[in-house]
């Protein structure tokens, strides 16, 4: 299972613990996995990763798939005809 900027590396993240929770579909599972990241000393970092990369599957520093995919940025809407200087 691969988990993004060498986190995999570090034994002591709680998501080590039970990986395939982080992967859950059902909702209390998927909540089970957020709350052991709200404490977790990498959530920051793991979060802004995330969402930097694109991942689209798991809970990474305490949010899921959807909720990350509203914080990312999104590419500029097209300029409308005619509203160019
Ligand atoms: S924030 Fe969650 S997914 Fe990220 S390293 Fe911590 S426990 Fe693992």
């Amino acid at each position: 299972m691969t988990r993004i900027f060498g986190l995999v590396l570090i034994p002591d993240r709680p998501c080590a613990q039970d990986p395939d929770l982080f992967y859950a579909k059902g909702p209390l599972r998927i909540e089970r996995a957020k709350a052991i990241c709200h404490p977790c000393p990498y959530r920051k970092r793991c979060l802004a990763t995330a969402i930097e990369l694109g991942e689209t599957h798991g809970v990474w520093g305490g949010l899921s798939a959807p909720e990350r995919q509203e914080l990312a940025p999104r590419p500029r809407d097209p300029q409308p005809k005619g509203a160019a200087a």
